[in-house]
């Protein structure tokens, strides 16, 4: 092909799109979700299946109160149609000013592409009367590691699918079947874990941070203490040793 024949092929292509609104329409598609942890971003890729890319912030590796800032964060967050927050003020030390700094409108907080799923969870451990970061306590709303209860993974799964419905309608149906389908398989395991672990009713627990709550309420075990004194407190030699 000569090069005026493949630079009117380019027009031609780039007419046709014009005029279609095809391409644009192809490359809209897939919703762009990001989450700030795994979990919320596998409760995500559940219920969207091949509709949309998801990508987490934080790896799972990571201690989600405390994750180092970088820039790539910040491309991810300005391609976002979407971001899912644990919430509670668990992602407060890092995530906040990256989404100021994204300069995407579509998921500041309270725009429709934010989406906090502690919203949709059942929350323990909220405290009665004031506390602050300040006292050191990293869990001042409530105990933010809910997702460890399967009951409240289906909650969250469920109120994402509700969420990508809204930014994507003519999806909306695929979600909500996607989330049928997860429901019941995640019925279906919760009966063998509840078997596997009828055994250990009632069992003491000492946990290192305050991260079992829910954990420990839906599979009846008894958490009796810490090793960090207060979440996101370092331990001390006394308080181990009292312990
Ligand atoms: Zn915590």
């Amino acid at each position: 092909m000569s090069r005026t024949r493949a630079h009117r092929a380019a027009i031609a292509v780039a007419a046709i799109c014009l005029l279609s609104g095809l391409c644009e329409f192809a490359e809209a598609k897939k919703l762009n979700v990001v989450t700030a942890t795994t979990d919320m971003a596998a409760l995500t890729q559940e219920v969207g299946g091949d509709r949309i890319s998801v990508d987490s912030i934080a790896k799972g590796y990571q201690d989600p109160h405390f994750v180092e800032a970088k820039p790539s964060f910040l491309l991810k967050l300005r391609q976002a149609d979407l971001l899912v927050t644990v919430g509670l003020q668990l992602e407060i030390g890092w995530l906040p000013p990256l989404i100021t700094q994204s300069g995407n409108p579509r998921i500041q907080v309270g725009a429709q592409g934010y989406l906090d799923g502690s919203q949709f969870a059942e929350i323990l451990e909220i405290p009665q009367g004031v506390v602050t970061r300040a006292m050191g306590d990293v869990h001042p709303l409530g105990n933010p590691h809910y997702w460890l209860d399967p009951d409240n993974g289906r909650r969250v799964a469920r109120g994402i699918a509700g969420k990508l419905g809204e930014l994507d309608p003519a999806d909306a149906s695929y979600f909500q079947e996607r989330f049928q389908d997860f429901d019941k398989r995640l019925t279906a395991a919760e009966q063998k874990w509840d078997a596997d672990m009828a055994p250990l009713r009632g069992t003491k627990l000492v946990t290192y941070h305050n991260s079992f709550t829910n954990f420990a309420k839906h599979f009846h075990l008894e958490v009796i203490g810490y090793v960090e004194p207060r979440p996101g407190i370092p331990p001390t030699p006394t308080h181990t040793i009292d312990l």
